[in-house]
């Protein structure tokens, strides 16, 4: 790994109090939602988490659908808050079904809560959203979305798909950093937080935030500001509104196309088989059988093309080619399916590397492609 050969300008000024709130309106019109925006000062892991213990309380009940251990530790805080959590759990790597939340909707049963990913950046999945969220508004369920990794991969109607809490990260699609992130939260979701017992102070208390910066007229957020972050994504949302965020999507939705594509060149059937159950952030592809994935990713890993490994159940079998941020063009897609073609190919499985270059190409190149 080789060290930037500028300095950083690490001794940042101050990010002065004025811009926070136009920062944050910044960022709700490119959700176009009306809901109150509120800052995390830390991962999008820690917002997560904010989200799940300023829902839960005894008495609450929640569908929680896993598809990543990002949705089963979601579970896990609404557990610790006291709700009754059901979980229903995909097939490994593979985004839930209609037909799995239709059965766990039986009707009578209370709900209050149906929470899930949208697009996975740990393998790739991407599950019904706009299905999921109809169902759960019809049972007047509040809608709870990890859209982490596909702000910016895939369009997000927070307020026409009725999404009562989505939480943002500024670190994958938006290639932005990674120490703050954004919950989006409705007036129904506030309603329900404000009956959760206060467990300030805390700084993953939703309640708190609210009263401390929403109501105490969105100035210098409460604790000490963190300069660099609030300016870094201040320059990752520069850069998508110059860019424009529907091309930001669709240069996402491209460079999936071009890697599936890619793949299947080489002769080998991406591990999610359907298109539109695939995100746009990462590629995942089998490891053949008899391979091991640690070598894919190492033999890659040589000539300098960063494969990602299976997390949770699919660890192991799995490899992942990822396409997120600045990784969603040409150059990144060509490298990460030849590499592991090329891989495939040496550790003794069968790739045709020749055919998967020329898809990943005219994936590109060829009008229509
Ligand atoms: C990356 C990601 C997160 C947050 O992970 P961090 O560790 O905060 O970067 C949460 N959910 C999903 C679906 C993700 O892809």
């Amino acid at each position: 790994m080789s060290l930037p050969f500028f300095k950083l300008p690490l001794d940042v000024p101050n990010y002065p109090a004025d811009r926070y709130a136009p920062l944050a309106d910044r960022l709700r019109r490119l959700l176009a939602t009306k809901s109150d925006l509120v800052f995390i000062q830390a991962e999008a892991l820690l917002a997560l988490e904010a989200s799940a213990i300023s829902l839960a309380r005894p008495g609450v009940s929640a569908l929680n659908i896993v598809t990543s251990p990002y949705g089963a530790y979601f579970g896990a805080w609404l557990r610790r808050g006291g709700a009754a959590v059901e979980e229903i759990t995909a097939a490994p790597g593979q985004p839930i079904t209609l037909d799995a939340v239709n059965a766990a909707l039986a009707p009578g049963k209370s709900l209050d809560i149906v929470a899930l990913v949208h697009g996975e950046g740990a393998n790739g999945a991407l599950n019904p959203l706009a299905g999921i969220a109809a169902r759960a508004r019809g049972r007047d369920a509040l809608v709870v979305v990890d859209a982490v990794a596909s702000f910016g991969a895939h369009p997000l109607d927070v307020d026409a798909l009725g999404i009562d809490i989505a939480v943002i990260g500024p670190q994958k699609a938006l290639a932005g950093p990674a120490g703050l992130s954004a919950v989006t939260v409705s007036g129904r979701a506030w309603a329900h937080i404000a009956k959760t017992a206060d467990f300030a102070p805390s700084s993953l208390s939703l309640a708190e935030i609210k009263s401390a910066w929403l109501e105490a007229g969105r100035g210098a957020l409460p604790g000490t500001p963190s300069a660099l972050e609030f300016w870094a994504l201040e320059a990752a949302i520069d850069r998508v509104e110059a860019e424009g965020l529907a091309s930001v999507i669709t240069r996402h939705a491209r460079a999936a196309r071009a890697a599936r594509a890619g793949l299947r060149g080489l002769g080998i059937a991406p591990w999610i088989a359907d298109d539109a159950a695939a995100s746009h952030l990462v590629t995942s592809a089998p490891v053949p059988p008899g391979l091991d994935a640690n070598r894919i990713i190492a033999e890659a890993a040589e000539h300098g093309v960063a494969l990602g490994k299976g997390f949770g159940d699919i660890e192991g079998k799995l490899v992942r080619l990822d396409h997120t941020g600045p990784r969603a063009g040409f150059t990144s897609v060509m490298a990460s399916v030849t590499a592991y073609g090329k891989a495939v190919g040496k550790l003794g499985g069968k790739a045709d590397v020749g055919a998967g270059a020329a898809a990943v190409a005219s994936a590109y190149f060829d009008a229509g492609g």
